[in-house]
């Protein structure tokens, strides 16, 4: 009950911040800066920038609260290497803007059996911050350990800018941020490794993560493999 009572504060508190800034600026445009051309184009840009966050920590919202749905996994074959495909198709523009260099080591022909929507949690929201915490020029490695006869592992590494081992006890709380202002500019929610860490509990796996900072970071997912249904 009182992480519940916490979790709903932290997001009142999310929520209110982007409705803060929405609302006052729309304000102070209606009261009259509409008439400067450049003040406007930047108010309009924080409104467009916070409505952005807000629609985002609502779709998390979604995702976690039917994450936490009980209810049976719906185990099929899934083509891993299409799913990461398809999946860095989604942020093609950031990382061609941020000229990254994208390495994928994965069998096109790779199929196994898993619950597919948790599955895509867990691969968008990490080459999300693989992307979103890297540098220009970096470096993103995407693989599959596939030589266990019980599991199997989804490897991510990024070069980008590390996690110190005091904050990789806490990154997976839900809306935990390690340098909040860095994160704001950068647009997350705070949700996306919660989302992460509940889909790898969902699907009774592990996920470990190896980083050095301003060297880069590397996640595994450690899954079962599911037989057909
Ligand atoms: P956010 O929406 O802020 O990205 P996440 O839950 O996805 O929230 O991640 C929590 C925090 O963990 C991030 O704010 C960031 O500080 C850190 N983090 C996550 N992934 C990485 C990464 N690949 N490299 C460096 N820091 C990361």
């Amino acid at each position: 009950e009182k992480k519940q009572l916490d979790f709903v504060g932290n997001l009142s508190h999310e929520i209110k911040t982007p409705i803060t800034a929405i609302t006052g600026f729309s304000e102070t445009l209606l009261d009259g800066a509409l008439d400067d051309k450049e003040v406007s184009k930047q108010f309009i840009e924080i409104i467009h920038d916070e409505s952005t966050k807000l629609s985002n920590l609502v779709d998390d919202m979604i995702t976690i609260s039917r994450l936490n749905e009980h209810g049976n996994l719906n185990i099929e074959l899934v083509n891993i290497f299409k799913l990461v495909k398809d999946t860095l198709q989604l942020f093609s523009h950031e990382i061609e803007k941020k000229r990254l260099n994208i390495r994928i080591e994965i069998d096109e022909e790779l199929s196994l059996y898993c619950d597919k929507l948790k599955l895509k949690h867990i691969i968008t929201n990490l080459i999300q911050n693989a992307i979103r915490y890297n540098l220009e020029n970096g470096e993103i490695k995407i693989k599959v350990q596939n030589d266990k006869k019980n599991e199997w592992v989804f490897v991510i590494s990024d070069t980008g800018i590390g996690i110190s081992d005091e904050d990789k006890e806490r990154i997976f709380e839900r809306f935990y941020r390690v340098d909040k202002s860095h994160s704001k500019t950068v647009g997350g929610t705070g949700l996306g490794l919660a989302v992460v860490k509940e889909s790898v509990d969902a699907l009774s796996g592990r996920i470990k993560v190896k980083s050095q900072i301003n060297k880069g970071t590397t996640f595994y997912v450690i899954l079962p493999r599911f037989k057909a249904r």
